[in-house]
């Protein structure tokens, strides 16, 4: 990753963790190491660690056989590479110095986090996610452009679909097409394709399966990839040959869903009123005890990261926050509906990722 700048989020990292009187950030695999530094780690055996102290020098502490990965910023952080035969943990814990408070990853291998705490008995290691979380979940407007860009390659997808055959294929052969037609569409990497037909549509996280596609069934396809290592996730309805009405109300009734949760999003309003917004609708048509999860998740560096959108949470929404809305409906043994875009709260109004249409799609 290119383009972003490492040192002022080094440089706020460290400000958290005066705030929070903590001497030591530790890092090691998850996309908080990418963002803090521009390295992305093999999630293997070896450790890899950054070393964020509050006051000093951070250093990356790296496998000497990944080291040539690492892209020098030497205005950011040093490189410790150590070699096959050496003690990872005692290089860390030698660099700790005499921390009392320190903070780590909550993805780091919990063999490390043992070590440390075998050889630092006096230190007390808390979870670095409210650091972490505080920076990442406000997207500064490089991050949002990636997101921006990995949205309308899937759109690009959406739309293709419109004119994609589906009746007599397999789920899975669609999820396929899918991902291919992702990557030749701008995204970088495809990630993920749910394609759930007919009665599969009503588990939201069905797998792509051997179910063949027939006249008759209506399909949530959702799907994303990665643009500049940011994630695109979106959902939209299918219907092979003309709907029928009953499946058309309940199309409608999660289209208004999330369009009213969509319009509820601005600053200061809390992740739970916008699921309350959605939820409502749903609830008023008499589907409440159909809508099975929350209305949606952030998303960023990672496909599904704070803040949550759902019942329970009073976070107050902020400009920069990037996240799913996402309602459905589930009627077991029918079939699902499932309308889903991400957005970007901003201080002018809300910015859809994805502007693909939302109506239900016929296809062949
Ligand atoms: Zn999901
Ligand atoms: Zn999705
Ligand atoms: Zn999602």
């Amino acid at each position: 990753m290119t383009g972003f700048d490492y040192a002022a989020r080094m440089e706020r990292a460290r400000r958290e963790l005066v705030v929070r009187e903590v001497d030591v950030l530790l890092i090691s695999l998850g996309s908080d190491l990418p963002y803090l530094t521009g390295y992305t780690a093999m999630p293997l055996e070896r450790l890899t660690m950054a070393v964020v102290p509050r006051d000093g020098e951070p250093v990356l502490v790296i496998p000497e056989l990944e080291a040539p990965r690492v892209t020098p910023r030497p205005d950011v952080f040093r490189v410790h590479a150590w070699g096959e035969t050496e003690d990872p943990v005692a290089i860390v814990a030698g660099l700790m110095g005499r921390a009392t408070q320190a903070m780590i990853g909550d993805h780091t291998w919990s063999v490390f986090l043992l070590g440390l705490q075998q050889v630092l008995p006096a230190t007390r290691f808390l979870s670095a996610r409210p650091v972490t979380e505080a920076l990442r979940i406000i997207k500064e407007p490089a991050e949002i452009g990636l997101l921006r860009t990995a949205g309308a390659s899937a759109d690009r997808v959406a739309a293709l679909l419109a004119d994609h055959p589906f009746a007599g294929k397999t789920e899975l052969q669609v999820s396929r097409e899918i991902g291919a037609m992702l990557e030749a569409n701008g995204t970088d990497v495809a990630g993920f394709a749910i394609v759930a037909s007919g009665p599969n549509g009503a588990s939201p996280h069905h797998e792509a399966g051997d179910r063949i596609i027939r006249e008759g069934d209506a399909i949530v396809v959702d799907f994303g990839g990665k643009v500049g290592g940011y994630s695109s996730d979106t959902t939209r309805m299918y219907h092979v040959g003309d709907p029928p009405l009953r499946y058309r109300e309940v199309h409608e009734i999660v289209r208004v869903a999330q369009q009213e949760a969509v319009a509820a999003v601005q600053p200061g309003v809390t992740a739970e009123s916008v699921d309350r917004a959605a939820r409502s609708v749903i609830e008023a048509a008499g589907y409440g005890e159909y809508f099975i999860h929350r209305t949606g998740h952030g998303i960023g560096l990672d496909g599904h990261e704070d803040p949550y959108i759902v019942s329970g949470s009073s976070r107050e929404l902020e400009a920069g926050m990037a996240f799913s809305i996402e309602p459905g409906i589930y009627l077991p043994g029918e079939f699902g509906v499932r309308i889903e875009d991400i957005v970007v709260c901003g201080d002018g109004g809300v910015e859809r990722m994805n502007n693909s249409p939302r109506d239900v799609v016929v296809v062949a």
